[in-house]
Order: structure tokens, then sequence, then C-alpha cells
């Protein structure tokens, strides 16, 4: 299994003041940040990102979200990293998310639920590789 998994966090969630929050929880959870850099995606930039759900219904209205405002990218580390934040996140519509998830505690609605993560260590490998370069990351013994 993959360590490493891509962490947004969304436009909202900074918005609404909670970035030191949800840092405070990706620590806890005990992972470890590799890379963060704070980024205004342009539209183009999140059509690319979630190229996996063009032709789906809410993609204009999230892409055209996740470029509205500034958002927080982070690459994390933790063994089965994928898995591991998708526990720590929620469910992505946040009234379905457990108590004490990110989703449930900070996001929005659906479409705007604070948080991404990614579903698979195939497309965490990818959706980092979006963002940073290896030589961005932190290197771990
Ligand atoms: P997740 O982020 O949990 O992996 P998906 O990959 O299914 O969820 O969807 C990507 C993002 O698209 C979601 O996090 C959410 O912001 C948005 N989204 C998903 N489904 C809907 C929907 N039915 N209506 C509006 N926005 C949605
Ligand atoms: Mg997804």
């Amino acid at each position: 299994m993959g360590n490493r998994t891509l962490a947004i966090i969304k436009p909202d969630a900074i918005k609404n003041g909670y970035t030191g929050l949800i840092y405070d929880r990706i620590i806890k959870a005990g992972f470890t940040i590799l890379g963060a850099r704070l980024l205004k995606m342009t539209k183009a930039q999140a059509e690319g990102f979630y190229a996996i759900h063009r032709g789906k219904p809410f993609y204009e209205e999230l892409t055209t979200f996740m470029s509205s405002a500034p958002c927080m990218v982070l690459a994390l580390e933790k063994e089965q990293a994928v898995s591991a934040w998708r526990e720590t996140i929620g469910a992505t519509n946040p009234a379905d998310a457990a108590e004490g998830t990110i989703r449930k505690d900070f996001a929005t609605s659906l479409g705007e639920n604070a948080v991404h993560g990614s579903d698979s260590d195939e497309n965490a490998i990818k959706e980092i590789a979006f963002f940073f370069s290896e030589a961005e990351l932190i290197a771990n013994e």
C-alpha cells in the first residue's frame, strides 16, 4: 500500500477560518506534511485536476468553486495514507460524515465540503505530481 495522499483545504474552509484547525487534525491524526502550498487555481487548472469527473452534473459547479478563491494543497505521508486520510475527512456529503471527521465539523455543503482526499494510491501519485515536483517534497528516511 502507498504511503502518500494529496489533501486540499478547499476555499470554503479557508474562508471560514478553519485552516489552522484542519492542520491540527492532520498532525493529530499522525500525518507527516511533505509539502504544502497556498494557491488560487485557475478554472483550467481545476478542470484538469478534476478531469475524472468531466461530464458529471456537478463538474461545472465544482471547478468554478475550486477556482473561486485560494486553496491549500498538501502532500501527506502516513502508512496507508489514502484510506487513513479518507477516514479522517469523512463521507463526501457532510450530512453522512461520521462524528469527529473534518467534513462533519467543518464542511459547508455537499459541494463545499472543506477538504479533498485522493481515492486510490494511483490517483494520489498523479494528484501529488499535479501540484508538486518530487524536489519540492520533504524527503523522509
Ligand atoms: P470525494 O471528494 O469524497 O472523493 P467525489 O470524488 O465523488 O467525492 O467528488 C468530488 C467533489 O465533487 C466532492 O468532494 C464535492 O466537492 C463535489 N461533489 C460530489 N458530488 C456532488 C454533488 N452531487 N453535488 C455537488 N457537488 C458534488
Ligand atoms: Mg474523489
